[in-house]
């Protein structure tokens, strides 16, 4: 196995006798051309640390994950997703060359312009087809601390215009610098009445928001409320995170609500990171997870489909409480390559995320048989892609 990071994960399943390679010393960054815009870093690099350094030089990698421990390798074994990829693409195709170790042992080095079927391979392959070892990547002028970003939000209650809605968004974003789309739908809620009285059906809630924040000059006194709203959320973060359990719920839930309703006013750094400081720690407990790329021509119908599979899994059987999906935009090269090798049309993405919590007895393998063949043939049937990261 290979880990970018930290050594485990929590929970992870181990072979019999595992050989781990963890490439958490090798986390430098070896070299940054300011001529070429480039940056060649170690693979166990954490890109929230080489676009740190990156940004003394105005300079900044246009893609990073939401969370700060991503590292370079890990994040190209994957192909990397944010909320600029409907800008910017994947992070995969930031990648202009990669060094590996191919599973024979032997060195080699591809990229955009050598070796380009051997790239294609590596990228996003999960360490299947070697380990990368180094990695040059672009990088876009920008001072991610000094550029503020307005928040413009649209909330629905029905999940038809809210699909609607992030279909025209991510057709057309205008100059959104980021944007994000986010839909929660919890089962009817019930709470215990005084002992053995029975439950009260509390009822279902179902809203979306789609975000799309936009460069602005702020002033002073946004500027303000910006400090207090960040310290805010981060608390709300930490205070979640140490809040295990059903008595922790409200507060988990409130971290959550704190990601739906962001700042008005953030800088572009902050924005990339704000599912990191408050959502990450309210993220706990089993959840089924599911990310797929949509082709625009089919994306609305995509929704449509996983929605129905899940909330019909949920009606039936009862195995998830709350299903949430996320949603962007993706203007992406190598998706591209990948639809035009298929035979398709090349055409833009629209990602497409699901999150359903599972209740804690819940899904029996034959159930996750169902889902999982019920997704293949969206899939299939929609000329959409797995995202494996999910
Ligand atoms: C809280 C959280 C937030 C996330 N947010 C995002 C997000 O915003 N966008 C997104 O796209 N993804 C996101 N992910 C998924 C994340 O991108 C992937 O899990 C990514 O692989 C993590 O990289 P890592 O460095 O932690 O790798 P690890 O978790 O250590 O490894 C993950 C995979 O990458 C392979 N791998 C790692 N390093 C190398 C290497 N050097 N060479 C070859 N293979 C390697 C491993 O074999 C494994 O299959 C998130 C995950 C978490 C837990």
């Amino acid at each position: 196995m290979v880990r970018g990071g930290e050594l485990l994960d929590e929970g992870l399943t181990l072979p019999a006798q595992p050989t781990v390679v963890s490439l958490r010393r090798m986390n430098q960054v070896l070299d940054i051309n300011l001529g070429r815009r480039t940056v060649r870093v170690q693979a166990g690099a954490k890109l929230s640390d080489v676009d740190r350094r990156l940004g003394a030089h105005g300079l900044g990698l246009p893609v990073v994950g939401d969370h700060r421990d991503i590292t370079a390798g890990g994040f190209a074994s994957v192909g990397g997703v944010s909320a600029a990829s409907h800008k910017h693409g994947l992070f995969i195709d930031q990648i202009v060359d990669l060094e590996y170790v191919d599973t024979d042992g032997r060195i080699g080095t591809c990229g955009r312009t050598h070796h380009t079927e051997r790239f294609q391979r590596i990228l996003g392959a999960g360490g299947r087809a070697g380990i990368i070892t180094a990695l040059t990547l672009d990088a876009i002028e920008v001072d991610k601390d000094h550029t503020w970003l307005t928040t413009h939000a649209d909330r629905f209650l029905d999940f038809d215009s809210f699909v609607e809605h992030a279909h025209a968004e991510i057709a057309r974003p205008g100059n959104a610098e980021l944007q994000v789309g986010r839909w929660v739908d919890t089962a009817p809620l019930k709470v215990a009445r005084p002992v053995g009285t029975g439950h009260v059906q509390l009822g279902t809630v179902r809203f979306g928001q789609w975000s799309s924040l936009y460069p602005t000059a702020p002033t002073r006194g946004l500027r303000a409320r910006r400090e207090v709203g960040s310290r805010a959320r981060k608390s709300l973060g930490a205070i979640a995170s140490a809040a295990p359990g059903k008595a922790g719920m409200p507060v988990r839930n409130a971290a959550a609500g704190a990601v739906l309703f962001a700042p008005k006013v953030q800088t572009l750094r902050d924005a990339e990171y704000l599912a990191d400081t408050a959502l990450s720690s309210s993220e706990r407990g089993p959840a089924y997870r599911v990310g797929v790329f949509a082709p625009l021509s089919s994306y609305t119908s995509v929704f449509y489909r996983l929605h129905d599979l899940f909330s019909g899994h949920r009606e039936r059987t009862g195995c998830f409480t709350v299903i949430s999906a996320m949603t962007y935009g993706v203007r992406s090269r190598y998706l591209r390559a990948e639809s035009a090798a298929r035979g398709l049309p090349p055409e833009d993405h629209g990602l497409i995320t699901f999150t359903c919590r599972l209740r804690p007895a819940a899904l029996p393998s034959e159930l996750l048989r169902d889902i999982v063949s019920g997704i293949e043939e969206i899939c299939r049937s929609e000329n959409a892609l797995r995202y494996e990261a999910e």
